[in-house]
């Protein structure tokens, strides 16, 4: 019988902003109690799975071998994309052999847009299709839940409503596309030192608490009726004291893109990215000129939101 070599899978996933951030009080377990509006923007990873003797990691990005974050990623079992090739052997129980892992990152990396999230959600929605496991998407969820909070969203994009670690996902009704402009920070913030600063601001304050972002309703109003200028007055993220403490230089860039003319920036998850909204598309390309020309960004993109999950895009031929 003729062995058929299986091709290559190349996988698609998104960065992802939160609309809405409300961190609650420290858990027991260690972890926080959220409520969260994620958002899917069209920043993406590019992930290519090939079947191999042995299992590598590769990690390549727009800043080359100059980008001391991208450097810094682990190539071995460090690397949340090893550790989804791991959970879906474990969760399959058989090996289908193993894999070499290409990751081409879009997602700026300790950014706080979920970058390892998505490598991991490409990787599990990529072994499905170069093994042929005809997984269900809620098998995915509960695999990607075991890897982290952000995977499942990372898995499902479009937008949604998280609670519990932020894994627990509804949809979320939302009309139209959302125009951002995203300002790349150089360097990172670490996303477990952040909360461990918001923890210390939130057991110094004394007379004048932090305010706390509340319910969603706002948010998820101006979602249902497309509307840009709702959104950007409803746009609310606890971890941002704790982020702009960490990084104070921050608070120039938020100024800036605000000066530009963007309807409202904040901090993107733990930062150090910041995120701008527009109004439509064009408004987006004047805002990030000018945000670029005023020298407070690593680098400024433009991306639209919602947009899907991890997908496969391509399967490459081979010879
Ligand atoms: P989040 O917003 O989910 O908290 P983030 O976007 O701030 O995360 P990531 O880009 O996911 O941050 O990176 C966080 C840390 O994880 C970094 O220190 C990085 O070295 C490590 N890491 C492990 N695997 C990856 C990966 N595939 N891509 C990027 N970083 C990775």
């Amino acid at each position: 019988m003729l062995s058929v070599v299986p091709s290559p899978v190349v996988v698609r996933a998104p960065a992802k902003i939160n609309l809405h951030l409300g961190v609650g009080d420290l858990r027991p377990d260690g972890y926080h109690e959220l409520e969260t509006v994620f958002q899917a923007v069209s920043l993406t990873d590019r992930v290519r799975l090939s079947p191999s003797d042995t299992r590598s990691i590769t990690v390549t990005g727009p800043g080359g071998a100059a980008d001391r974050a991208l450097a810094s990623v682990p190539l071995d079992g460090g690397n949340l994309a090893w550790k989804a090739v791991d959970a879906v052997r474990d969760h399959v129980g058989e090996s289908h052999g193993e894999v070499s892992v290409d990751i081409a990152k879009g997602i700026p990396v300790a950014g706080g847009m979920a970058g390892g999230s998505a490598d991991a959600a490409a990787v599990l929605v990529g072994l499905n299709r170069l093994w042929r496991l005809d997984l269900e998407r809620e098998e995915l969820a509960t695999i990607a839940a075991g890897l982290g909070s952000d995977v499942p969203f990372s898995v499902q994009g479009g937008t949604a409503l998280g609670t519990g670690r932020g894994e627990s996902l509804t949809r979320v009704l939302s009309r139209g596309a959302f125009h951002w402009v995203i300002a790349v920070a150089a360097g990172e913030l670490s996303t477990p030192e952040v909360y461990r600063e918001l923890d210390t601001l939130r057991a110094a304050e004394r007379a004048e608490p932090l305010r706390r972002a509340g319910a969603p309703d706002a948010v998820l109003t101006a979602l249902a009726a497309g509307d840009p200028k709702r959104l950007a007055e409803a746009l609310v993220n606890d971890l941002q004291p704790a982020a702009l403490s960490m990084r104070p230089a921050l608070r120039r860039t938020l100024r800036a893109g605000v000066e530009a003319g963007a309807l409202a920036g904040i901090v993107s998850g733990s930062g150090p990215t910041c995120v701008f909204l527009c109004a439509d598309d064009e408004h987006a390309v004047r805002v990030a000129a000018e945000l670029s020309g005023a020298g407070v960004a690593r680098a400024v993109r433009t991306a639209t939101g919602p947009v899907a999950g991890a997908r496969v895009v391509d399967d490459e031929k081979t010879g």
